[in-house]
């Protein structure tokens, strides 16, 4: 196991304030700067594809396939993107006027925010990390990076070789745990960018608040499926199956406990335990395809989850502390109030609820928070389109799961307690970017403006 080494407390404001002086000096303002950097992450994911997997297998034994789907290949997509487009985000945009300002200019021009913070979660540390880095390189801040001290090896990883890739005058990273993020915290950044849990996103948004910080947050929550009676079982059965049990569970909007109608729930089950054992053989604790859970600590959360369910478990159930593995698990017939409703689940458990009517699924998820995602299974679009007229969540996907984070244009992001704010394509240059408005005049024709000026006589009033 590599150690990582965390930033010395007492060189943390200084990093800061170099990355201020940086962004006053103007080098990242020019697009040509920026692509250029933009290049260079592209080229450091690509040249080092191979690297960046063995890290990831090392902290959570992810599969190399999965690392390439969920991590490395939407990086280097989002900053092709990027590079072709940014002309065209960052030019002004011209506004509509009246016919007092016809003769003026009058437009927004997109601007850097200044020094930005990218604070990244464990479970797709390179991607959660660099993703939204490239909204903000593309925008023209500099950047400070804080990778998850969880993902151990990605962090040094990235650590090592950003410098060799990218200008380590604007963009910069600072590791550590609680201590040196709380030192972060404490300096004035322009905008606070931070994926992880809710918990540590109302610590995030108080130190933010401090400074008038404005923050994204990209946070968790209980994603719900509803899968209606009318289904293709089989296929619903697959395409859920491989949401759920992708990195082991570990994903924000992996499908977080299942509304079924009743009637199906067994032939589901029995479909998607064909489905896991098409995935991953009969043991899958010897399969190339199949992640661990991160460490010690959510391996014990999710155990204890389990044990206290009074669900059926139903498929899986088996877990092995020494290898930090857990099959994949389904657990029917979970009731409102139960273990595995409580909190986010995070890990490869699916409790199912089944009902009569999606209408209580409906009740029943309107009366938590609002999910970062909510996924509905039918042949019936309107049944869908219903269920999503009456509930809330940060995204929706029908008949599928989680693809809604790989489309590169599709802005992705939570409500309420899933998060505020969102990201990919152009939205992360809007996140990272102030749309300034402008308007420039010419100093001639003053007479039109005379009506401003004072004084007020009754004949102005009147015009
Ligand atoms: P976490 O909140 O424990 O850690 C994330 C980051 O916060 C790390 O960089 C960590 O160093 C820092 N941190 C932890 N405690 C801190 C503290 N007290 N003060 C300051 N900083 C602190 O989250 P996690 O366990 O890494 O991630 C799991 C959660 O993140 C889940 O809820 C999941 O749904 C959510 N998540 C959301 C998204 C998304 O895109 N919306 C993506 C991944 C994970």
């Amino acid at each position: 196991m590599v150690s990582l080494a965390f930033t010395p407390l007492k060189e943390i404001p200084k990093v800061v304030q170099d990355l201020h002086d940086t962004f006053q000096s103007g080098i990242t303002r020019p697009l040509e700067y920026r692509k250029e950097q933009l290049k260079g992450l592209h080229n450091l994911v690509q040249e080092n594809e191979e690297a960046f997997r063995e890290a990831a297998f090392l902290d959570s034994h992810k599969p190399p396939t999965e690392y390439m789907i969920s991590e490395t290949g939407t990086i280097r997509q989002e900053c092709i993107d990027a590079i072709k487009n940014l002309d065209k985000w960052a030019a002004k945009k011209p506004i509509k006027t009246g016919l007092i300002n016809s003769l003026d200019n009058v437009y927004t021009r997109m601007e850097p925010l200044g020094t930005v913070l990218i604070i990244g979660a464990w479970n797709y540390a390179l991607n959660l990390l660099l993703a939204p880095a490239v909204g903000a390189i593309a925008a023209g801040n500099t950047v400070l990076l804080k990778p998850s001290e969880v993902a151990t090896h990605t962090a040094a990883l990235v650590t090592k070789l950003l410098p060799v890739y990218v200008d380590r005058r604007s963009i910069h990273i600072v590791n550590g745990g609680v201590a040196e993020t709380t030192v972060l915290l404490e300096q004035k950044f322009d905008h606070i960018f931070y994926t992880g849990s809710g918990n540590v996103g109302k610590v995030i948004m108080s130190a933010a608040a401090k400074h008038l910080t404005p923050v994204t947050l990209e946070l968790g929550g209980k994603s719900p499926a509803f899968v209606s009676a009318d289904v293709d079982v089989n296929v619903a059965a697959r395409r859920l199956a491989i949401a759920k049990f992708f990195n082991c569970g570990q994903s924000c909007i992996a499908p977080d406990y299942l509304i079924v109608q009743r009637g199906i729930e067994e032939e589901l089950v029995n479909r998607m335990r064909a489905h896991i054992q098409e995935f991953y053989g009969a043991s899958v604790q010897t399969s190339d395809s199949y992640a661990r859970i991160v460490n010690r600590n959510h391996f014990q959360r999710l155990q204890k989850m389990l044990e206290a369910t009074k669900g059926k478990v139903v498929v899986g159930g088996e877990t092995q502390e020494s290898d930090l593995f857990i099959t994949p698990t389904l657990v029917l017939n979970v009731q409102p109030g139960d273990s595995l409703l409580d909190s986010e689940i995070f890990g490869p458990i699916l409790p199912i609820m089944v009902v009569d009517d999606l209408k209580e699924g409906v009740a029943y998820v309107n009366k938590g928070d609002q999910p970062l995602a909510l996924y509905v299974y039918s042949r019936n679009f309107k049944l869908a389109d219903e269920i999503v007229d009456n509930t809330r969540s940060g995204t929706v996907v029908v008949n599928d799961s989680m693809v809604q984070f790989v489309i590169p244009d599709l802005p992705f992001g939570g409500t309420g307690p899933s998060g505020m704010g969102s990201y990919h394509g152009q939205k992360s240059f809007d996140t990272f970017s102030h749309a300034r408005s402008t308007v420039v005049k010419g100093l001639g024709m003053d007479q039109f403006n005379n009506i401003r000026y004072p004084p007020y006589t009754e004949k102005k009033m009147s015009w």
